[in-house]
């Protein structure tokens, strides 16, 4: 009975221990993720869902895309969600619909996007907006080159990412006061000369509920994504916006 027992509890261990190391390698491996898209054309919202669903996949997730917010109010995708990247610029969304994807974060499912796509969405929609903890007002001269200054540099989102320019729509948000500020961008004033040195929120987290909320103001097109931090940013956030652990 001894000798039997021992490779068991052996066997058990060694399989806990294989376990940890996958979910270190793949920290979204079998989470369910749903992308919703849509939205201004501008923002190729088809490009960014495919780039991120290939990304997801490629991390061992399960992922679901749809170009309609119904979705949001299908119960057998909603009751086994874990994380929601929507990119979905302007538009609009039902009320219904809405209320359907506010109680999923408020519950504990994980909200995650960018640009446009997550906060310029559903203009009229305050709901939605205290949700995001922001909403896109004006991206004054157009693009504009401009730096991210890293504010939570400890924080596992932004580790090791240094301070950085870019060239793009620098996003000037009105943002609500309980987000977790993560990286901002101060406005040169060159445009609206009364705006000269305001820092404003570009990534930022916050909790709506039980559910986490990641948000980054980069990415207009998809040559952003193709700037290291920027996509660096926008995984990791989705991460953990999913509630993984970090590595
Ligand atoms: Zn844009």
């Amino acid at each position: 009975m001894k000798i039997l027992f021992q490779p068991i509890i052996v066997s058990i261990f060694l399989f806990t221990i294989l376990l940890n190391a996958q979910n270190d390698t793949f920290p979204l491996e079998n989470k369910n993720v749903l992308i919703v898209y849509g939205g201004w054309e501008g923002h190729q919202p088809e490009v960014f869902a495919t780039k991120i669903a290939s990304w997801l996949k490629g991390q061992k997730a399960i992922v679901t895309i749809s170009d309609s917010t119904q979705i949001y109010l299908d119960k057998t995708v909603m009751s086994k969600v874990d994380l929601i990247i929507q990119h979905i610029t302007m538009s609009k969304i039902q009320a219904n619909e809405s209320k359907a994807l506010e109680n999923a974060i408020s519950r504990g499912v994980g909200l995650a996007g960018c640009h446009g796509g997550l906060g310029d969405t559903f203009r009229e929609n305050t709901e939605y907006q205290y949700m995001v903890g922001g909403q896109f007002v004006k991206h004054p001269g157009g693009q504009v080159d401009y730096t991210v200054k890293i504010i939570a540099q400890e924080n596992p989102i932004l580790k090791g990412v240094n301070d950085f320019s870019l060239h793009s729509e620098q996003y000037y948000m009105h943002v609500d006061p309980a987000i977790n500020i993560l990286a901002t961008t101060r406005f040169s004033g060159d445009h609206d000369s009364w705006i000269e040195g305001v820092e404003v929120p570009v990534v930022w987290t916050k909790s709506f509920g039980k559910g986490r909320v990641f948000y980054s103001s980069l990415g207009h097109n998809k040559e952003d994504f193709e700037i290291p931090e920027v996509w660096e940013i926008m995984v990791r956030g989705v991460t953990w916006a999913a509630g993984s652990k970090m590595n």
